[in-house]
Parts: structure tokens; sequence; C-alpha cells
């Protein structure tokens, strides 16, 4: 594994998420970002071994699907999204969310 980076904070405003890393610099992502590039299995799909994609329907996204009910911290090196959909499968670590910002 290599070292995550760590989450100090973050914050939702507006229709935004901005985080601050323990390396002092950020990240800014709207929301319908980070639903749409959600990397849980129901979203992402689920690889076996041969490198076959198995992947349901695509969810019905609608307006709650990108508004926010809260958001958990997951250890030092992550967050957990809760939409308002229900979705709340998908755990963004702070390398991901970096890589999402840029
Ligand atoms: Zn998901």
């Amino acid at each position: 594994m290599t070292d995550n980076l760590s989450i100090e904070n973050y914050e939702i405003v507006n229709d935004l998420l901005l985080v601050s890393f323990i390396d002092k610099s950020d990240a800014i992502i709207p929301l319908k970002t980070l639903r749409e590039k959600c990397h849980c299995a129901a979203c992402q799909g689920e690889k076996d071994a041969l490198g076959n994609i198995y992947k349901g329907p695509d969810p019905v996204l609608t307006d709650m699907s990108f508004q926010l009910n809260g958001i958990k911290t997951v250890g030092y090196y992550g967050l957990q999204l809760y939409w308002k959909d229900g979705h709340n499968a998908g755990i963004f670590t702070g390398d991901l969310l970096k890589k999402l910002s840029e």
C-alpha cells in the first residue's frame, strides 16, 4: 500500500465538496462529479478473474442522487458519502478526491 493522502478537514459549500489535506493542499470537487465517479461495485461494476465486468443496470439518477444527506469519515484516509437517494456504498479516499479535483 502506498501512503494515502490524509484528510484534515472537509466542508460542503453549495454543490461543492471542499477538502483540505494534511499536506496543506486542497481539493474542490462538484458533488455531481463525486456521484458520477463513485467507485463502488454497484456504480462501476465488479471485475472477475478474467477481467469481465459484471454490472447491474445503470442506476437511475435523480436530483436527489446529487445531494448529500451527510458525510462520515473513514479513518483518516477517506470519506463515505450519504446521498439523498439512499446510496452510500462509495468510499472516496484522499488520493481519489485529489485526482477528481484535477
Ligand atoms: Zn456507488
